[in-house]
């Protein structure tokens, strides 16, 4: 039992520290006894001599943990206990990041697998009778204590859920979204599990892996979420999607090499909104392949495009994980090139580092496809997940962005010089290009082409903006000017990296 300093476990059946809780069980069992008048035939313990009727909580055959239906008595039981001083308690509502593609790529074993070895998990942190699983990926924990309590017990159940885990010869990396409510402070009885999943669920839509403790307002905006959701799904057909594109530019000659295209939304009534509010809504609810294909051959037409016109420069795209795990994505791709006659060295996939290093083998092979068509990778917002050298050696890519948050604070701080200086050598190392995002400065500029980064990208070249005004830009030098970027940067577009 990892209960720690923090007597977190309630009604702990054994370990050190287990004193009160013990105290806990006793009173539990004996209340569970005067409530069970009629036992119900799944409660009942037939075994041994004793003719007391013993009343075993109903389990979950998959995980061994409670059912929703035993846990409502725990519940039941502890709302009662908080009546006294010192009885406080909370509820972790635990729901499984990802659960959906597992089941789609590992098949329903799979999914059972990370199940029941998630119930393994919860059990080496508390005690099989402080938790259950409440819903097919859901799962609550009880903590004693007061809210402080409840939050290092919420940091330890994200901290364990999030580690790697072994299936077959595969590594799956999964997050867990925890809600927490503390009893009475954030509602009655009948409120708790119902509030504490909506906790969950706001974590969830912001991108999962981390807890939250509820508040009112999160009813309203998981209501909000699920909304956007509803529209979202219909904006490919109300043609209300849209790609921008923001153009590279090479450092020295400061001509462009490429355009990466970014989605936006134009809501009718919420106006435009940011891929950061509805790609995470988009993976949540199961939108974002259609979503991704929609990019993945609007990009691609529009390159095609552009190559008619005379304008060699590359095109990128984000790439999803829900994209990365799909089997057919670089066939995908392919095809969509070869159809439009476009070289895959000249549309760039952008996969963020966080995904680039998540080793599963679905992952690789989509990396080891991309590599044997030819596509240009490029690992995006570098340097806020974890890299390992050897992983980066392996990976088919061409390029590397230095993640913004490096490059805004370069002309303050001595550690970020530090850091992008050491990035640019180890990815010349590599032979990767060194692309650095959000240059809003000239004096940001200068530094980074000082320390040897091939392509920059930001502001202070250009702001994402339509294809149309981008073919503007980049055929006449008088570009429009209510835009709001300087003077075009190049009167032709062949810099030397693309012959
Ligand atoms: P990203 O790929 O790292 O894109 C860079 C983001 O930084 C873009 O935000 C861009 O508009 C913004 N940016 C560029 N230069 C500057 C600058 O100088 N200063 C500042 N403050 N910001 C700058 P945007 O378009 O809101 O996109 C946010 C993220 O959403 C992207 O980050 C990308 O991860 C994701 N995204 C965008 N389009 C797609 C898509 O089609 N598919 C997927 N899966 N994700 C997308
Ligand atoms: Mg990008
Ligand atoms: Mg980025």
């Amino acid at each position: 039992m990892a209960a720690g300093a923090d007597t977190w476990v309630w009604l702990a059946t054994a370990g050190a520290g287990a004193t009160a809780g013990m105290a806990l069980v006793g009173a539990w069992w004996a209340w569970r006894r005067r409530r069970a008048a009629v036992p119900d035939e799944s409660l009942l313990d037939t075994e041994g001599p004793t003719t007391e009727v013993s009343v075993r909580p109903a389990r979950d055959p998959l995980t061994g943990l409670q059912t929703r239906a035993s846990f409502e008595d725990v519940l039941d039981y502890a709302c009662q206990e908080a009546q006294a001083p010192g009885g406080a308690f909370a509820l972790l509502y635990i729901g499984l990041d990802g659960m959906r593609s597992v089941n789609d790529l590992q098949g329903h074993a799979g999914g059972d697998a990370v199940l029941s070895a998630t119930g393994q998990r919860l059990l080496a942190l508390t005690s099989d009778d402080a938790c259950a699983r409440i819903a097919s990926d859901e799962f609550v924990v009880l903590v004693t204590g007061d809210a402080e309590a409840a939050r290092r017990a919420a940091r330890r159940v994200v901290e364990a859920l999030c580690q790697p885990l072994r299936l077959g010869a595969q590594q799956l990396r999964l997050t867990a979204s925890v809600g927490v409510v503390c009893y009475p402070e954030h509602g009655t009885r009948p409120q708790l599990l119902q509030r504490a999943a909506t906790a969950m669920r706001s974590v969830k839509l912001a991108g999962g892996g981390s807890w939250a403790e509820y508040h009112l307002n999160m009813t309203e905006s998981v209501r909000e979420k699920l909304e956007l959701a509803r529209e979202l799904q219909h904006a490919i057909d109300k043609r209300q999607l849209q790609l921008v594109y923001q153009p590279k530019v090479d450092a020295r000659s400061q001509q462009i090499t490429a355009a990466e295209a970014l989605l936006r939304w134009n809501h009718p009534v919420k106006g435009v909104v940011s891929p950061d509010v509805f790609i995470p809504v988009a993976e949540r609810h199961g939108l974002i392949g259609a979503i991704g294909d929609w990019v993945l051959d609007e990009a691609i037409r529009q390159a095609a495009q552009w190559r008619d016109k005379g304008l060699r420069m590359r095109v990128a795209i984000n790439v999803s994980g829900y994209q990365m795990r799909q089997d057919d994505f670089v066939e995908r791709l392919a095809r969509g090139l070869a159809h439009h006659g476009l070289r895959a060295e000249r549309f760039t996939c952008e996969i963020t580092e966080t995904l680039a290093m998540e080793d599963t083998a679905v992952t690789q092979r989509a990396f080891a496809r991309l590599g044997e068509i030819g596509a240009h990778v490029s690992i995006d917002d570098f340097g806020t997940g974890h890299s390992s050298l050897a992983a980066l050696r392996r990976l088919p890519a061409a390029e590397l962005k230095i993640d913004s948050a490096f490059v805004t604070d370069l002309a303050t701080s001595a550690d970020a010089r530090t850091i992008v200086q050491a990035v640019v050598q180890m990815a010349h190392t590599l032979e990767l290009r060194v692309v650095a995002e959000g240059v809003e400065t000239g004096e940001q500029r200068d530094l980074l082409v000082a320390m040897g980064c091939d392509e920059l990208q930001g502001f202070f070249f250009a702001k994402p903006m339509s294809a149309a005004e981008l073919e503007l830009w980049a055929i006449y030098d008088d570009g429009p000017r209510d835009m709001q970027f300087r003077d075009s940067l190049f009167s032709e577009t062949t810099p030397a990296t693309l012959q």
